[in-house]
């Protein structure tokens, strides 16, 4: 079996299971850790009227957003941004992240979407680089290739550059801000770095020439290498959720199930490796652990894959 090569950032482990949506979750902690760009692509162009009515009603929301701004009116420019978030995730519930997964949390999450959204669009900071973003593209100059519509390439690189410097500022500007801990849990800053640059890939990619594409899916962290996976030791088991078959490999805490996209907890107790007392495993494996007897740090799956 041949499988885009993974590693799994909170705990180092390889994806071992073949996976069939956008978001790649860990094997052994159960944690979001990656994107696969070209599926998250079929997503989207699955049904191609879902994504024109989505473009609409985009449109829609994006419309009462910018009265609400004009209008200096936060409440109802939250409240516009939940609404959209909500809409954006109904539509498309395969890149909803598989870690929100509970009621609970998709509330608390698409809160969290809305209120960062407003920060950013009540920021002056962020509107200036709306701004310089929206020159940079408007100086872009496109040309016909074979019948196909192509942009200039070193405008367009600017303004690639331009996108990624600005995404990564946000991205780490939002996740040291306390306000947003539920986040480092259920979407981790360099997962959502990607997904922020798939979006921005993903219009501009039939733009580009190929060895053009190349180069903006390297630049994005989007490269593609495939690696021959050995399934590694382990047993069949059974999704909690939805009863389906799914590969458990030895030392795992938690998998995830592709049919239900739900995880099964493998291991409900771990022994502590200073003394053996008895542990519950935390809902989140990857994060060390102290011992509730005595006090040291145990490691759960990192001792694995170091
Ligand atoms: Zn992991
Ligand atoms: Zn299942
Ligand atoms: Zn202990």
């Amino acid at each position: 079996m041949k499988i885009k090569k993974f590693t799994c950032i909170n705990c180092g482990a390889p994806k071992v299971n073949e996976y069939k949506s956008p978001y790649i979750m860990c094997d052994y902690c159960g944690s979001f850790t990656d994107i696969d760009y070209t599926l998250g692509l079929d997503t989207w162009n699955e049904s191609p009227e879902r994504t024109q009515e989505y473009v609409q009603k985009k449109f829609y929301y994006i419309n009462e957003i910018e009265k609400a701004l004009k209008k200096n009116d936060k409440v109802k420019y939250k409240q516009q941004q939940i609404a959209y978030w909500d809409f954006y995730y109904k539509t498309y519930p395969a890149y909803l992240p598989p870690s929100v997964d509970s009621p609970e949390k998709y509330t608390a999450y698409i809160e969290l979407c809305g209120e960062s959204s407003t920060e950013y669009g009540f920021d002056p900071k962020w509107q200036d680089y709306g701004k310089e973003q929206e020159k940079l593209q408007h100086g872009l100059t496109y040309y016909t290739h074979n019948g196909e519509t192509k942009v200039e390439a070193t405008g367009f690189f600017k303004l690639a550059d331009f996108f990624i410097d600005m995404t990564k500022e946000g991205m780490r500007v939002f996740y040291s801000d306390p306000k947003y801990a539920l986040m480092n849990d259920v979407f981790p800053e360099k997962v959502h770095l990607k997904m922020k640059l798939s979006m921005f890939v993903q219009v501009w990619l039939p733009y580009l020439k190929d060895e053009e594409q190349q180069k903006l899916l390297d630049k994005s962290g989007f490269n593609m290498q495939y690696v021959d996976i050995e399934r590694p030791k382990g047993r069949e088991g059974e999704c909690e959720h939805c009863k389906s078959d799914i590969y458990i490999p030895e030392g795992s805490y938690k998998v995830f199930c592709e049919k239900c996209r739900k995880t099964t907890k493998v291991q409900q107790t771990f022994k502590c490796m200073s003394c053996g007392g008895e542990n519950s495993v935390p809902e989140y494996p990857a994060k060390p652990i102290d011992c509730e007897f005595c006090g040291v740090e145990n490691r759960l799956i990192k001792a694995l894959f170091g």
